[in-house]
């Protein structure tokens, strides 16, 4: 596959340029933003470095998300946990910090790679919401979650997930008598337990009980998992308006 690698620094572009072609990838190494944009519509996936010479990196992500729908991985010295949350929401599909473990890093590539093939309107499954579950309607207290349209309602008002909020949420619902394992979700959702090392899960289920207005709509079983939790009705105050990225052009997708 093509990758645009997006990395100002030369050793480093070197490395990562080097390991994803011994992989059977095609490598176009940018080290500016500006070019990044030039050339991500030739991009089947890409890395991108944060910390570029012409524009901060999570503008330069923002702006990629506009015109590019490739899985994307963010590749980084910044570590600090609301980078990492900043770089999700805005449409990273992965996050990995620098220094990192090359075979990790490519593990990640073939990951977001697969879940991108399997992504929902496109062909194959979708792993964590396939069509098996028909149209099955999940209620949790004043939440629905239609399984087949991939939609969330909370008290009758439709809230917008990413995808990937609702695929953990609706790998919950699946199952609701079930507490799942932190393992079993990252490996349904991001295809991949790796993970289990980052932060990715938790940030998402924050996006859950932050959009949803539902804190309890995720029960946290510590130490193990999580599991679809039971809000009563009118439990907790309405859905965060102060979450405007989610409703932004792409937001509902990613
Ligand atoms: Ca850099």
């Amino acid at each position: 596959m093509h990758a645009l690698l997006v990395e100002d620094d030369d050793r480093m572009a070197h490395a990562l340029g080097t390991a994803l072609a011994q992989r059977g990838h095609s490598v176009r190494r940018v080290g500016r933003a500006l070019d990044a944009l030039r050339h991500v519509h030739e991009a089947e996936f890409v890395l991108l470095d944060l910390g570029l010479p012409d524009l901060d990196g999570l503008e330069l992500l923002r702006r990629l998300r506009t015109v590019c729908d490739a899985p994307l991985i963010v590749v980084t010295a910044r570590c600090e946990e609301r980078d990492i949350v900043q770089g999700l929401r805005a449409g990273a599909d992965d996050y990995v910090v620098k220094p990192f473990r090359m075979a990790e890093l490519m593990a990640r590539v073939d990951s977001v790679r697969r879940r991108s093939a399997a992504r929902p309107g496109s062909a194959g499954p979708t792993g964590a919401v396939s069509g098996a579950v028909g149209d099955r309607i999940v209620r949790s207290g004043d939440v629905e979650v239609d399984l087949a349209r991939r939609t969330v309602t909370v008290a009758g008002g439709e809230i917008r997930l990413t995808r990937r909020e609702f695929d953990v949420l609706a790998f919950l619902a699946e199952r609701p008598d079930e507490v799942h394992a932190r393992e079993e979700i990252l490996d349904r959702i991001w295809g991949d337990a790796f993970l289990g090392v980052s932060r990715s899960l938790d940030v998402h289920v924050a996006g859950i009980r932050a959009k949803t207005g539902r804190s309890r709509l995720v029960r946290t079983v510590r130490g193990f998992g999580y599991q679809l939790g039971a809000p009563p009705v009118g439990s907790g105050p309405p859905p965060d308006p102060a979450l405007p990225d989610v409703r932004g052009p792409d937001g509902g997708t990613r």
